[in-house]
């Protein structure tokens, strides 16, 4: 399943897969995977802990201590949590806070687009899991201090500004919502990154470095040096 479905896994070599495996069976051993409304299998349990552990995959000891449950949704939703198909502006994903705190959302639909194995820029498991990776240090601002030192901290926010004002200008294919703040650009920009590491090495190089770094990852194989 992970070899038809999860591109990053796909990728990695036999070591690094198995080393996926190990922090996969982990994260469906210790956390509780529910579906509400909906069934779940295998297939969605396998493909919600991929999505945890794609952008931790280069910290081999984390476990997301904030997390105890992930359920996944029929469809997208609205704010009060019901499932509607068809309106625009429906959330995809979510992490609970207050009565929520250490619950993750997941649409079911929406969890399988990202992972059928083709490249895409989306991927709403990886957001969800980076936002949840951005808000252990106590804010969810776009400075997950677990990835970034603080003296990268500048430099990062001003290589988003960048970006943010290439996306205002259409000069980017990074998704618009990247707009609404620090903390969404860093879990969208994440999608891309993690989903289609070539095309956006390819059409963000400085991006791609700096996140490369924050990410522990270089997923482009440098083994060619034209571009
Ligand atoms: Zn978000």
């Amino acid at each position: 399943m992970l070899r038809e479905n999860v591109r990053f896994y796909t990728n990695l070599d036999p070591v690094g897969r198995t080393m996926f495996e190990m922090r996969v069976q982990r994260f469906i051993s210790t956390k509780r995977i529910t579906g509400v409304d909906t069934e779940i299998d295998d297939k969605i349990r396998l493909l919600v802990a991929s999505s945890a552990i794609i952008p931790t995959f280069a910290f081999p000891s984390f476990t997301y201590p904030n997390v105890n449950e992930v359920l996944v949704y029929p469809g997208a939703f609205n704010k009060n949590f019901e499932t509607h198909h068809d309106a625009k502006g429906n959330i995809l994903g979510m992490v609970g806070n207050r009565f929520m705190q250490g619950i993750v959302i997941l649409s079911k639909p929406d969890l399988l687009k990202a992972f059928d194995g083709k490249a895409h820029t989306f991927n709403v498991g990886v957001h969800e899991f980076v936002h949840l990776i951005d808000c252990l240090d106590g804010a969810t601002d776009g400075v997950p201090e677990m990835l970034i030192d603080h003296p990268y901290a500048i430099p990062w926010l001003s290589e988003v500004k960048k970006e943010m004002n290439k996306i205002k200008h259409n000069n980017s294919d990074i998704n618009p919502y990247a707009l609404t703040n620090d903390a969404e650009f860093l879990a969208v920009a994440s999608e891309y990154f993690f989903d289609s590491p070539e095309k956006f090495a390819m059409k963000h190089p400085e991006l791609y470095e700096y996140m490369s770094k924050i990410f522990h990852q270089g997923l482009v194989q440098e083994n060619n040096d034209e571009t």
